[in-house]
């Protein structure tokens, strides 16, 4: 038996003593080794790609699920030698790189490999070979590089996967259309179980909610295991944002509030704890760079990613740094509800925001005088304003998404209005709903110019809330298009002169093979900003 099989399988096996295997260097493996049990079950990803590279990623996990938290994916011991490849070609038959590098077993034995100085503005092929074992060959690409005059850009976005109410079909018929990249919006997997429907296709296999770096890491682990969601990773590079069940339902910065009818509001120094678990499990399954790793509790994830000079992408994070909720607090000041300003003045305080200041800063700044045709802003919650009435007919806030947070919303509308900036989209989820809204000057004001475009992608498999479609487009004229009776996701095909969004619905996130089909086309043209039948 080789020593480099994993220690639980070893023992189970074989039922030798612990401290034989526990000799610092025993998982030192041989180019020949063998493993038992394949180590990469969870696939690999490529993400935060630039004009001459982009990360590689992947865990080994040979048991991925085990329970036990000093032996994450079945591994113990100390970082582990793996080798890579960068091809060329498909058939990873023109070898351009090759190298050996180690897992970092303090994240899982994950890999965040940063590659560089290769050919812009194309794809690569990539493996990890461990042993005799060889993971999939994903596909990477890079980005044309800023001074290069660049006619299309295919994006997809996707949001809110909860694994137990659907099978990932939407991931599936994503990969099949090769985007050049995937924007991930939020909600890649849900912390808590449901324990409300009665339609469930699958379970989250520990049963409990996630809380700590065990119970984080096995759902990330679960979640990847889904073939469609591993071979949309492996076809098309990421960019990862996310939202609030990454953490914790409605969380905000570090506030967090269980709910009910009376909620229990958690002391932010224990929530801190949950949160540094929470975003720690996330780098280790993430293609996100190895300066991106957590850092003082934090994980800097928002930045901006120029392709040619046809987009900047710029990925916002609306959770890590935002103001309090409005009338945050006890008896039932939770994240999420509704409330009227009359009952919350405090929504209307100019002081607060969404995205906190430093990164207020920097997304208002890149949004000045850019070289890019087109700003795609990629961040997780609905932008345009959505007016709800309650029955003596006053407005109703979400004070979740950006209408609780109008000022901030405000600030950034302005900005973009006062620096001519006519080419900006807002992609977003969290909302389990299509939209296409016009975001406006003064939503309240017929005549106010509309100054952005928002698509709201559904979810993949989340199900919806309860709305009145009807009511809520008559009261919200500048809401174009709503519909949250399908999951699915967004196709974006960007170019110089039109770019183009499709509403893709599949056709039922109960069947395993679902189709899927176009429910909407809209676009957008330059220096028009505006939602426009295509
Ligand atoms: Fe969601
Ligand atoms: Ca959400």
């Amino acid at each position: 038996m080789d020593h480099m099989l994993n220690r639980r399988t070893f023992l189970g096996s074989a039922g030798i003593a612990i401290i034989s295997l526990a000799t610092p260097g025993w998982l030192r493996a041989s180019a020949t080794a063998r493993w038992q049990h394949y180590p990469f079950t969870l696939g690999v990803a490529s993400g935060s790609p630039t004009s001459d590279g982009f990360v590689l990623w992947t865990r080994i996990a040979p048991d991925p699920l085990c329970a036990d938290p000093r032996t994450p994916g079945g591994i113990d011991g100390s970082n582990l030698p793996l080798n890579f490849e960068i091809s060329s070609d498909e058939q990873m038959r023109k070898i351009i790189r090759h190298g050996r590098i180690e897992t970092e077993a303090r994240y899982a034995h994950s890999v965040h490999l940063q590659i560089r100085g290769l050919d812009a503005g194309r794809p690569y092929w990539y493996r990890f070979l461990s042993g005799e074992a060889s993971s999939p060959i994903g596909r990477a690409m890079t980005l044309p590089s800023s001074a290069t005059a660049t006619t299309q850009l295919r994006l997809g976005a996707v949001s809110c996967a909860h694994y137990e109410q659907g099978y990932f079909s939407a991931y599936r018929h994503l990969a099949d259309e090769t985007p050049d990249l995937v924007l991930y919006l939020g909600d890649y997997i849900y912390e808590y179980i449901d324990r409300v429907s009665d339609d469930l296709v699958r379970h989250h296999s520990d049963g409990v909610e996630a809380t700590d770096l065990r119970t984080y890491r096995n759902r990330y682990a679960q979640y990847r295991l889904d073939a469609d969601l591993q071979r949309l990773h492996a076809t098309a590079p990421a960019l990862m944002t996310w939202d609030d069940h990454e953490v914790a339902n409605d969380y905000g910065n570090l506030l967090n509030a269980s709910f009910g009818e009376h909620p229990v509001f958690t002391d932010p120094k224990i929530f801190k704890l949950r949160r540094n678990a929470a975003y720690q499990a996330f780098y280790e399954h993430m293609p996100l760079r190895p300066d991106q790793a957590p850092r003082a509790g934090g994980m800097r994830i928002y930045g901006r990613h120029v392709v040619g000079n046809l987009a900047q992408i710029l990925v916002a994070d609306t959770r890590q740094y935002r103001s309090a909720a409005a009338c945050y607090g006890p008896p039932d000041g939770t994240g999420g509800r509704l409330v009227t300003a009359t009952y919350c003045p405090a929504l209307l305080g100019s002081s607060r925001s969404m995205l906190g200041s430093a990164q207020e800063a920097w997304l208002h700044k890149q949004l000045s005088s850019q070289d890019q045709r087109w700003s795609v802003l990629a961040q997780s919650v609905l932008m345009a304003q959505l007016l709800r009435r309650n029955a003596a007919d006053e407005p109703l806030f979400w004070t979740d998404d950006w209408n609780g947070y109008p000022a901030s919303r405000q600030r950034l509308l302005k900005h973009l209005h006062q620096h001519g900036q006519m080419n900006t989209v807002v992609l977003g989820g969290d909302a389990h709903a299509f939209f296409a809204n016009d975001l406006k000057l003064d939503f309240n004001d017929s005549a106010a110019p509309v100054v952005a475009t928002e698509f709201v992608g559904t979810s993949v498999t989340s199900k919806p809330g309860n709305f009145n479609t009807s009511q809520l487009l008559q009261q919200n004229p500048h809401i174009h298009f709503f519909d949250n009776s399908v999951r699915g996701y967004l196709s974006l095909d960007i170019r110089p002169s039109l770019l183009t969004a499709r509403y893709q619905a599949i056709s039922d996130p109960r069947d395993p093979l679902a189709g899927v089909r176009t429910l909407q086309k809209f676009c957008v043209e330059p220096g028009h900003p505006g939602i426009q039948a295509a």
